[in-house]
């Protein structure tokens, strides 16, 4: 029997965690640092910080730990991988250099460029003055970006050449390097990949909500919640992406010599001219991950374990049913979230993030608090299930939205 550690605390480590408990060979699972949430399906903590390397490695000596899976970019950025892989250890997720795809994005965007995969256009800046007289001979809206990690929040959609000097300035008080690109209208979708053997494995469709609004109004965050299949990202669509955007990337990764066991995840744009590449992430998506996992219904340690090992795992996923998703949040998320709320007592279905425990209890301690993901055989009913679900608990402190799946129902 195999034992594995999770790295991560969110709703998406949740969802890893309890997909390899589903493993007849997996023994025990461990996450760390974890949340208490996650204790109810059966995970056991570790209380050691993601980016604690040291006592992580020394972790996986003592509980005899075989695979390591990393949730989160950060401790990715930080060069997890190649720390974990210089001892031993078995662990999926890509190396410092390959993790450079998403933690900069200025590097992301010249690979774009070097393997011929569509982007948006762009230019980099390092000082504001230049930036600002290079956007405001642009067309409007455009896009301002900080270069590093922002947790999904650091993109800015400039509409009209007033708001150009707030944004910039925002910008370059986050980052020492800004990105102006051109803003690229039409459909978002996620296309989320598993790679390391010689075929990467294309995981179903999903669509995250990333505005703290019904409707997709408000400011972004981390995703408000997802549903996977995706009917109006038509298999002609994907089988398009997976020849303009996955086979030059993965030939790109091969020939940068950036070839790595891990997530991929694609944010592509839909436009008149084709589909477009919005940015790479190295890990899986949160929440997308909480309606992806629990349509797998081949063994999950199996398929990781081949792909650090490089074959292509046969990885089998539910085909009738819609998952969906919502995130619960605490009031004032995105900015402020309000802290230390008790949550009801839930169900099965949930997958926690900001929680801590206090006694019996579990309180609020984040932003995004919870998933719950519901499936039926139509979005209708699986949207109409979660919302009935979360109607039936007592959360008028919290805030969630109740139109997720809204663009195809
Ligand atoms: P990112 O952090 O790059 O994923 O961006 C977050 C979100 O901002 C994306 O999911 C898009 O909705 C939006 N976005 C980013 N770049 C662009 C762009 N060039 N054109 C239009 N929307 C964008």
């Amino acid at each position: 029997m195999k034992n594995v550690l999770v790295i991560g605390a969110g709703a998406r480590e949740h969802a890893i965690a309890a997909t390899f408990m589903r493993s007849p060979q997996v023994d025990r699972v461990y996450c760390a640092p974890g949340n208490p949430g996650m204790v109810k399906s059966g995970v056991q903590l570790a209380d050691i910080a993601e980016n604690d390397f040291e006592s992580l490695a020394e972790f996986v000596e003592q509980k005899q730990v075989d695979l390591v899976f990393v949730g989160p970019e950060a401790p990715l950025a930080d060069g997890i991988v190649d720390f974990l892989q210089k001892r031993g250890v078995q662990v999926f997720g890509p190396s410092q250099s390959a993790a450079r795809l998403e933690s900069d994005k200025k590097f992301a965007k010249n690979f774009m460029l070097r393997n011929q995969v569509p982007t948006a256009a762009f230019a980099t800046f390092s000082d504001y003055e230049t930036a600002l007289v290079y956007a405001q001979n642009l067309s409007f809206p455009l896009v301002i970006k900080e270069n590093g990690l922002a947790g999904g929040k650091g993109v800015q959609i400039v509409t009209e050449s007033a708001q150009l000097e707030k944004a910039l300035h925002q910008a370059f008080t986050q980052g020492s390097q800004v990105l102006v690109e051109e803003y690229l209208a039409g459909e978002e979708f996620s296309l989320m990949l598993f790679v390391g053997g010689p075929e990467p494995v294309v995981l179903p469709i999903s669509q995250d909500h990333k505005k703290i609004f019904a409707g997709e109004k408000g400011p972004n965050t981390g995703g408000m919640g997802a549903y996977s299949p995706v009917p109006h990202i038509t298999s002609e669509i994907v089988e398009q992406a997976r020849q303009t955007i996955v086979e030059p990337t993965i030939a790109g990764l091969k020939k940068e010599g950036l070839e790595y066991s891990g997530t991929l995840y694609i944010g592509c744009m839909l436009t008149p001219t084709g589909i477009k590449v919005i940015e790479y992430n190295v890990r899986l998506g949160d929440p997308e991950t909480q309606v992806l996992l629990p349509q797998l219904t081949s063994d999950f340690y199996t398929a990781i374990t081949d792909l650090t090992a490089g074959r292509t795992p046969d990885m089998k996923w539910q085909g009738q049913d819609f998952y969906l998703g919502t995130v619960v949040a605490a009031p004032g998320y995105p900015s402020q979230p309000k802290q230390g709320l008790p949550l009801p007592e839930l169900s099965a279905n949930v997958f926690y993030a900001g929680v801590v425990s206090a006694g019996k209890r579990l309180l609020s301690s984040g932003g995004r608090i919870f998933t719950l993901v519901e499936h039926a055989p139509n979005l209708k009913e699986a949207q109409a299930k979660v919302n009935a679900a979360l109607g039936k608990l007592d959360l008028a402190e919290f805030y969630y939205r109740e139109d997720i799946g809204f663009r195809d129902l």
